[in-house]
């Protein structure tokens, strides 16, 4: 019996959640009386991991998983969990970590619990906190079968270093043919994505059209964040889909959340309430985001934002 987590990367290097994850599987391993052990796919460096308590790394590598795929991903971490005869399995809560959940479950007759918050408050039965109804309520559940599938909410455990002499063994994991292929990926360079920002720097339909994003890109840049938006904004086309935060868009578990002229729609706020710190600048006192928010400016974002980078400029430079 062993505890296995997925720590998952992009072009080689580690995703912020493959820490957590690490981190979290250690102490859910000290409970259970077992050790860790972290998958990496295409990882450049696994021995990052032996910081975070994985005393062992199984390390995957294998051309064919460059991109990910969903069928693929869950069939090599469904080999290494029964070669490894784990039977806790935890992913991060990242897109890639949301496709693979249920599918490792269905493979491995597994229970399946995503958005979990903290760890297990009894092993036996195996009972567990979670996030429900758009992060509005907490729910505990208990997984009764063999098998577990945690799917961890981001930011929920933080990042816990814990260092270990650790060992990396390779594996050579079967790779399934898949019905979906990417051909080509875009990414966008040189930009702090959503999933890994600490800060995102978010505006909405007050900005009044797409000519005005100059200065939250600025604020962003300034502050080394990642722009988001709200969904009328991607829907207008004033800004790409691949902003869009909310509950139908991406969800935000920054440590900081910056909402410029965005006014608070319960499906925005069910996006990103995760977050640690919500800071709302918007010229209605009513906009129901204030009362969501840690701090709040009652004013006119092209006012506020520019004096806002001058500041911040001026601080950084001090
Ligand atoms: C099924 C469903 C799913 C949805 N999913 C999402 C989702 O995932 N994400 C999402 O964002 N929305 C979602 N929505 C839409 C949501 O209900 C709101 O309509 C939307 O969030 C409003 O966007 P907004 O705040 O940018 O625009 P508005 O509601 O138009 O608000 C603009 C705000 O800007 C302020 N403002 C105006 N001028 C200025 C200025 N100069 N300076 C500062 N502030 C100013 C205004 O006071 C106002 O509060 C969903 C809706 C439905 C029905």
């Amino acid at each position: 019996m062993s505890v296995l987590v997925f720590a998952d990367s992009s072009e080689g290097k580690f995703k912020k959640t493959a820490f957590e994850v690490v981190s979290y599987g250690k102490k859910v391993a000290e409970q259970l009386g077992t050790n860790v052990i972290a998958l990496t796919i295409n990882a450049s460096d696994s021995s990052e991991l032996y910081n975070y308590g994985a005393e062992k790394v199984v390390s995957v590598t294998n051309d064919s998983l460059n991109t990910f795929n969903a069928k693929q991903y869950a069939s090599v971490v469904t080999q290494v969990a029964k070669a490894e005869s784990a039977n806790v399995l935890v992913l991060d809560s990242t897109i890639n970590g949301l496709y693979l959940a249920p599918i490792v479950a269905v493979n491995l007759e597994a229970g399946c619990v995503s958005n979990t918050v903290s760890l297990p408050s009894s092993t036996k039965p195996f009972s567990i906190k979670r996030k429900a109804f758009s992060n509005k309520a907490f729910s505990n559940t208990v997984i009764s079968t063999e098998n577990k599938v945690i799917g961890l909410a981001k930011n929920s455990f933080g990042v816990h270093e814990n260092p270990v002499s650790g060992a990396t063994v390779p594996f050579d994991a079967e790779i399934i043919d898949s019905l979906v292929k990417s051909e080509k990926i875009e990414r966008v360079t040189g930009k702090v994505t959503i999933d890994d920002a600490d800060i995102v720097v978010s505006a909405g339909r007050g900005l009044k059209g797409p000519e005005n994003w100059e200065m939250i890109e600025e604020l962003a840049d300034t502050l080394g964040a990642a722009t988001a938006c709200s969904k009328p904004v991607s829907d207008l086309g004033w800004r790409p889909h691949s902003e869009h935060v909310g509950q139908t868009g991406k969800p935000v578990a920054s440590n900081l959340y910056i909402a410029i002229g965005i006014s608070g729609a319960i499906q925005h706020l069910a996006g990103i309430n995760a977050s640690k710190v919500k800071v709302v600048i918007n010229t209605d006192p009513e906009a129901p985001f204030f009362k969501a928010a840690d701090y709040g400016i009652v004013g006119d974002a092209f006012d506020i934002v520019p004096k806002l980078i001058e500041k911040i400029k001026l601080f950084k430079a001090s």
